[in-house]
C-alpha cells in the first residue's frame, strides 16, 4: 500500500518538476523573441503550457507554475547582470503568483463552462475554450505582473499600460498556441487528440515557426535601420566634438602669434589682445602667458613684473601644505606672467607651473615637438571648486634666432601661450546644436593604455548589452594626447526608435496561427465525429446483416451478387466466399430473364413466392422481398429471402387435418345426430324420462359439436382462400327478409321479438355485389348473437339504410352490451366476452371472426357500437352496385 502511494506521489512530484522545467525553458525561449529595451515578447509559451498542465493533471500543477515562473524571473534578472537579493526574489514570486492565478482561473473557467477532459469537436466549445483560457484568464497574469513591476519600481506609471498590454498579448497568444499542443500530446480522450497530431499539431507548430522566423528577420532589419540612423547622428556628434577640441589649438596658436610678433608684450597689450582678438570659447576659462625664466633672468624678470604694476611680484610655488611660497632656486622656471580674466585667475599669478609633473610633462612635449601640447586630465582649481579640465600649451620661440636652433631648444624658448580648458564646458558647448538625450558621450584619454583617464562623461557609462553593437568609437589626437570618443544610444533613443512593426508581425502572425489552430481543431473534430458515427453505424448495420435470421443478398443491376450474409449461406448451402461469383438467377431460377421487373413497386406474386435452388441441387420454398438501393449512381437490390418450407409443411398438415375432420369426424357425427333424433322422436319405442333426458343432452352436445366442426371447417376454408365466393349483384332487401325469417324460430325460443324495419321505397331495390349464401350466414350469425345476448321479451331489429354509395345494414338489440375492453379481441377466433355466461355454451367464439372474413372478402366492412346494459348495434357496410 505504502509503495503504491509512494510511487503515485513520486510521479506527481516528477510532473510538477517537469512542468517547472518546461515553464522555465519555454519562457527563456520566448524571451529570446523579446524586443529591447522593454523586453516585450509577442509570444509567451509558458502560460499555455501551464494552463494545459493544470487542465490535464490537476491543481497540484500550480506548484510547478510557481516554481517555474520564479526560476524564470530570477534568471532573467541574473542574466541582466544584477545580483540575487531578497527584492529580486519577492518580485519574481509576485509575478509567479500572477501566472499561477491566471492558470488556475483559466482551468476553472474551462472546466466549468466547457468541460474537461473534452475532445473539443464543436465550434462553440473550441471558441469558449480559447476565449476563457486565453484573453480572459491571462488578463490576470498581465495585471498582477505589470503592477508588481510598477510597485517594485521597475517601470513607471506611464509605462504601466504599455507593459500590461504587451504582457497580456504575449500570454494570451502563448495559451492559444501551447495549450492545444499540450492537449494533443497529453489530454484525454487520447484517440481523438492523438489523431490531431498531423492535422492540427504539425500545421500549428510549422506556421508558428514561420511567423517567428519572419519576426526575427523583421526585427533584424529594424535593428539595422536603427543602427544606421544612430551612426549617422553619432558621427555628426563626434565630428562636432573633434572640431570643438581642435578649436583650442587654433585659439592658442593665435595667442602665441602675439608673442612671436612682438619682443616685449606688456600686460595691457596682453589683456587687450585677449579682450578683442581671441574668440571667446565657453570652455576656456582662462588664458595666460607663461614666461620661460632662466635662473639668471629671475631677478630681472621679477623686477620687470613689479614695474608693470604687479606689486610684490615674485615667482611662487606650492609647499607641502598647499600654500604659496617663494619658489626655491632652480635652473629655470615657467612662470604665469600674464593671466586673463584676472579676477578669476589672479590667485595663481606668478606660479611656476613646471613644478607640477603633469604640467611639466605637457610643457616638455610642447617644447620637444615645437607644437601645441595638452596635459592629461586634471582637476582645475580656478573657481575655488575643482572641475575637470586640461591645460594646453603652445611654445613660443625667439624667431630671430630660430634658424640657428641647436639641440637645446630652451635657449631660444620665450614661453608658452596657455589655455585653461574646462572640458565639461568645452564639450557641452560643441553639443548645443544636438538633442543631447539621445546619446551617451564618453571621452577617455588613452595615451597611457594601461591607465585610461576619463576626459569627459555625459550620460550612462554602463551600456546595456543590447546596445553594445550600436556604440560608435573614434580616436583623435589632441595636443599629443590620444583621446577615444565613444557615443552610445540612450535608452530613450532606443525606445523611441524601436518600431513596433516587428512586434505586430509576431503578435498578429501568431494570432493568425492560433485561429488556424482553432479552425483545424474544429475540422478535425468534425471529421473524427463523423468517422466515429460512420464506424458505429457500420458496425450496427454489419451486425444486423451478419446476425439476421433472414437470408440477405445485395445484388447489382446485372444480377451479380455483391454481398451475402451467413443466413444466406445456410439457406443456399454455399460457402460465404462463393457468393461473389454467383448470379442471383443461379439461386432463384424464376428470375431468369426477369431482372428488369425488380424495379417494380410490387413484385408479381409468382416472383414473391418461388423456389430457391441450393448448391446441393435441393429446392427450398422462399418468399422474396426486394428493395432497390441507389449508391452513387449505381443501382443495387437488397433481397430478403424468407424460407417458407416449414410454413408450407404446416399448411399441408392443416389441409390434411381439415379433410380428416370433414370426413372422419363429420360423417360419424351426422349418423350419431340422426340416430339420436330417431330415438328421441319415440319411433324406436318410448323411453323412460331419465333416458329421454340424458339422450336430449347428448343430442344437444352432438349439435354443438357439429356446429363447432362446421365453423372450424368454414374458417379454415375462408382463411386459406379455399372458398371461392360466388359474387353476384343482388337486391339486398329480399335477402334481409329471408334472413329474418330463417331466425324467427330461434328468436321465439328466447322469447325475443325479431323484426325487419320497413325501409324507404327507394332502398328496396338497391343492389349489392354479394355471395347470397354467405351473406345469409353473416346475417344469421349477427341476428342469433343479438337474440342470445338480449333480455327476454325485448326486440331485435334489422335495419337498412343508405349512406352515399354504400348501404348500411344494422342488427340492433337492447341487450347486455359488449364491454369496451373486449373491442380489441371481438373479431378474433374463439373470443367470448363473458365466459361465465351460460349462453356462451351456445356459441363457439368463431361466429364474428367468420363474419368479418366474409364481409371483408365481399369488399365491405363491419363494425359495432355498444353500451353495457343498454344494447349493441352491429353494422355492415357494403358498396351499392348500380
Ligand atoms: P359466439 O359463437 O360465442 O356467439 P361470436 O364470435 O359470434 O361467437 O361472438 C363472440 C362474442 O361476442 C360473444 O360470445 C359475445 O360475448 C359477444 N357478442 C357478440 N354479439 C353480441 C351482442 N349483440 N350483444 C352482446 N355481446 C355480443
Amino acid at each position: 500500500m505504502s509503495s503504491i502511494l509512494g510511487s503515485s506521489s513520486f510521479r506527481a512530484l516528477l510532473r510538477i518538476l517537469s512542468l517547472a522545467g518546461g515553464y522555465w525553458f519555454s519562457g527563456w525561449i520566448s524571451l529570446q523573441l523579446a524586443i529591447p529595451p522593454g523586453f516585450v515578447s509577442g509570444l509567451f509559451l509558458p502560460m499555455g503550457i501551464a494552463l494545459g498542465a493544470i487542465l490535464i493533471w490537476g491543481w497540484s500543477m500550480l506548484f510547478g507554475v510557481l516554481i517555474g515562473s520564479c526560476l524564470l524571473n530570477i534568471s532573467v534578472v541574473l542574466l541582466a547582470g544584477q545580483s540575487f537579493s531578497w527584492a529580486v526574489f519577492s518580485l519574481a514570486f509576485e509575478i509567479a503568483l500572477g501566472s499561477a492565478l491566471a492558470g488556475a482561473f483559466g482551468a476553472w473557467l474551462i472546466r466549468r463552462y466547457v468541460g474537461f477532459p473534452n475532445d473539443l469537436t464543436d465550434e462553440r466549445k473550441i471558441f469558449l475554450f480559447f476565449i476563457l483560457g486565453g484573453p480572459i484568464a491571462t488578463s490576470i497574469s498581465a495585471s498582477v505582473g505589470s503592477l508588481a513591476l510598477f510597485f517594485n519600481g521597475i517601470i513607471q506609471g506611464k509605462q504601466l499600460f504599455y507593459s500590461w498590454w504587451t504582457w497580456w498579448i504575449g500570454d494570451a497568444i502563448g495559451v492559444l498556441i501551447a495549450t492545444p499542443l499540450m492537449c494533443i500530446f497529453f489530454a484525454a480522450p487520447r484517440n481523438v487528440w492523438r489523431n490531431r497530431r498531423a492535422a492540427v499539431g504539425v500545421p500549428l507548430v510549422f506556421s508558428s515557426i514561420v511567423v517567428v522566423v519572419v519576426f526575427v528577420m523583421a526585427s533584424m532589419s529594424e535593428q539595422k535601420k536603427m543602427e544606421a540612423q544612430f551612426r549617422q547622428e553619432a558621427q555628426v556628434v563626434v565630428s562636432s566634438v573633434k572640431l570643438g577640441l581642435s578649436s583650442v589649438e587654433y585659439i592658442l596658436a593665435a595667442l602665441g602669434g602675439l608673442f612671436i610678433s612682438s619682443d616685449n608684450v606688456t600686460r595691457k597689450e596682453f589683456s587687450a589682445y585677449i579682450d578683442h582678438v581671441i574668440v571667446k570659447k565657453h570652455g576656456v576659462s582662462g588664458f595666460s602667458w607663461n614666461r620661460y625664466v632662466r635662473r639668471d633672468e629671475r631677478e630681472n624678470f621679477e623686477q620687470k613684473m613689479r614695474s608693470e604694476g604687479f606689486e610684490g611680484f615674485y615667482i611662487k610655488e606650492k609647499n607641502a601644505s598647499g600654500t604659496f611660497v617663494k619658489a626655491s632656486e632652480r635652473d629655470d622656471y615657467v612662470v604665469i606672467g600674464y593671466i586673463e580674466p584676472w579676477q578669476e585667475n589672479n590667485a595663481i599669478h606668478g606660479l611656476d607651473v613646471a613644478v607640477d609633473p603633469v604640467r611639466a610633462a605637457a610643457l616638455n612635449r610642447a617644447l620637444e615637438s615645437n607644437a601645441f601640447a595638452v596635459t592629461s586630465p586634471l582637476q582645475l582649481m580656478q573657481d575655488k571648486q575643482y572641475s575637470p579640465g586640461v591645460i594646453a600649451f603652445f611654445p613660443v620661440f625667439d624667431l630671430a634666432r630660430l634658424n640657428t636652433l641647436s639641440a637645446n631648444k630652451k635657449n631660444w624658448l620665450l614661453g608658452y601661450a596657455t589655455a585653461i580648458v574646462r572640458t565639461n564646458d568645452l564639450i557641452a558647448d560643441t553639443l548645443t546644436p544636438f538633442k543631447t538625450d539621445d546619446y551617451n558621450l564618453i571621452i577617455t584619454d588613452i595615451t597611457q593604455k594601461a591607465n585610461p583617464l576619463r576626459f569627459y562623461t555625459k550620460g550612462q557609462v554602463a551600456i546595456p548589452a543590447y546596445a553594445q553593437d550600436l556604440i560608435l568609437e573614434e580616436r583623435v589626437v589632441l595636443g599629443g594626447r590620444e583621446l577615444l570618443i565613444s557615443v552610445s544610444p540612450t535608452e530613450k533613443f532606443l525606445s523611441e526608435h524601436v518600431s513596433l512593426q516587428a512586434w505586430f508581425v509576431l503578435a498578429g502572425g501568431l494570432l493568425f496561427c492560433s485561429l488556424l489552430g482553432g479552425f483545424l481543431l474544429s475540422i478535425s473534430g468534425r471529421t473524427q465525429h463523423v468517422t466515429n458515427l460512420v464506424e458505429q453505424r457500420t458496425r450496427e448495420l454489419a451486425s444486423i446483416f451478419e446476425n439476421a435470421a433472414e437470408a440477405i443478398l445485395v445484388v447489382d443491376e446485372n444480377g451479380g451478387i455483391q454481398k451475402a450474409n451467413p443466413a444466406a449461406a445456410t439457406l443456399f448451402a454455399y460457402p460465404l466466399a462463393d457468393f461473389r461469383h454467383l448470379q442471383i438467377v443461379a439461386l432463384i431460377p424464376a428470375l431468369q430473364g426477369r431482372l428488369n421487373e425488380l424495379h417494380l413497386a410490387v413484385l408479381p406474386s409468382e416472383l414473391r413466392e418461388t423456389i430457391g435452388q441450393r448448391s446441393d441441387g435441393a429446392n427450398v420454398s422462399v418468399e422474396l422481398s426486394i428493395s432497390p438501393v441507389d449508391i452513387s449512381e449505381q443501382k443495387f437490390f437488397t433481397f430478403i429471402i424468407h424460407d417458407v418450407t416449414a410454413r408450407r409443411k404446416v399448411d399441408l398438415l392443416k389441409t390434411e387435418f381439415i379433410s380428416t375432420v370433414s370426413h372422419e369426424l363429420r360423417t360419424p357425427l351426422t349418423s350419431i345426430k340422426g340416430a339420436l333424433s330417431i330415438v328421441l322422436s319415440g319411433n324406436t319405442g318410448v323411453l323412460d324420462e331419465k333416458a329421454n333426458h340424458l339422450l336430449a343432452i347428448a343430442k344437444n352436445n352432438a349439435d354443438r359439436l357439429a356446429r363447432l366442426v362446421n365453423d372450424i371447417l368454414d374458417i379454415d376454408k375462408l382463411e386459406f382462400g379455399n372458398v371461392q365466393l360466388n359474387m353476384q349483384p343482388a337486391p339486398i332487401y329480399p335477402l334481409l327478409k329471408q334472413a329474418v325469417e330463417q331466425n324467427h324460430a330461434y328468436a321465439e325460443r328466447y322469447c325475443i321479438h325479431l323484426q325487419l324495419d320497413l325501409p324507404r321505397e327507394a332502398l328496396m331495390s338497391l343492389r349489392v355485389n354479394i355471395d347470397a349464401d354467405r351473406f345469409l350466414q353473416v346475417m344469421s350469425n349477427l341476428i342469433s348473437n343479438a337474440i342470445k345476448f338480449s333480455h327476454r321479451q325485448s326486440v331485435v331489429r334489422v335495419n337498412l339504410q343508405r349512406e352515399e354509395d354504400n348501404i348500411l345494414i344494422s342488427v340492433i338489440d337492447t341487450g347486455q352490451g359488449i364491454p369496451d375492453e373486449f373491442r380489441q379481441r371481438i373479431f378474433t377466433k374463439f373470443a367470448q366476452a363473458d365466459s361465465s355466461d351460460t349462453r356462451r355454451r351456445d356459441g363457439t367464439g368463431l361466429g364474428l371472426s367468420i363474419t368479418k372474413v366474409i364481409v371483408d372478402a365481399m369488399g365491405g366492412s363491419i363494425d359495432y357500437v355498444s353500451t353495457v346494459n343498454k344494447g349493441t348495434t352491429f353494422t355492415i357496410r357494403l358498396p351499392i352496385v348500380s
